[in-house]
């Protein structure tokens, strides 16, 4: 099993809301874990592995559950938050970026 897996976060988006740890599925229910934890607080699997959001942070930034999907925070909710709005800000207008415009090539 890889120590951990990268991940880009645009593909972590999975609603809405207008806070962003609730917007990918961070689970607020439990406190930061520094370390991986032995076991999913929410199932007790043992299939508790990194997850890097690229850009976010050089490592782990949360812990998923492999089995249950949960995801946990590693660092406190501001500092994630923090991170994860450095990225976002990064990825939210592909337009910006040139290759939608395809009129161009029309
Ligand atoms: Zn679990």
């Amino acid at each position: 099993m890889p120590k951990h897996r990268m991940i880009v976060f645009e593909d972590m988006i999975e609603s809405d809301t207008g806070n962003i740890l609730t917007d990918i599925g961070v689970s607020d229910k439990y406190n930061a874990y520094r370390n991986r934890p032995k076991e999913c607080p929410e199932c007790k699997s043992k299939s508790v592995r990194g997850v890097e959001i690229l850009g976010a942070y050089d490592g782990p930034i949360l812990w998923g559950c492999l089995e249950c999907g949960s995801l946990l925070r590693r660092f406190g909710t501001k500092e994630t938050e923090r991170m994860l709005k450095l990225v976002e800000d990064t990825y939210t207008n592909p337009s910006d970026w040139g290759w939608r415009s395809r009129s161009e090539f029309s």
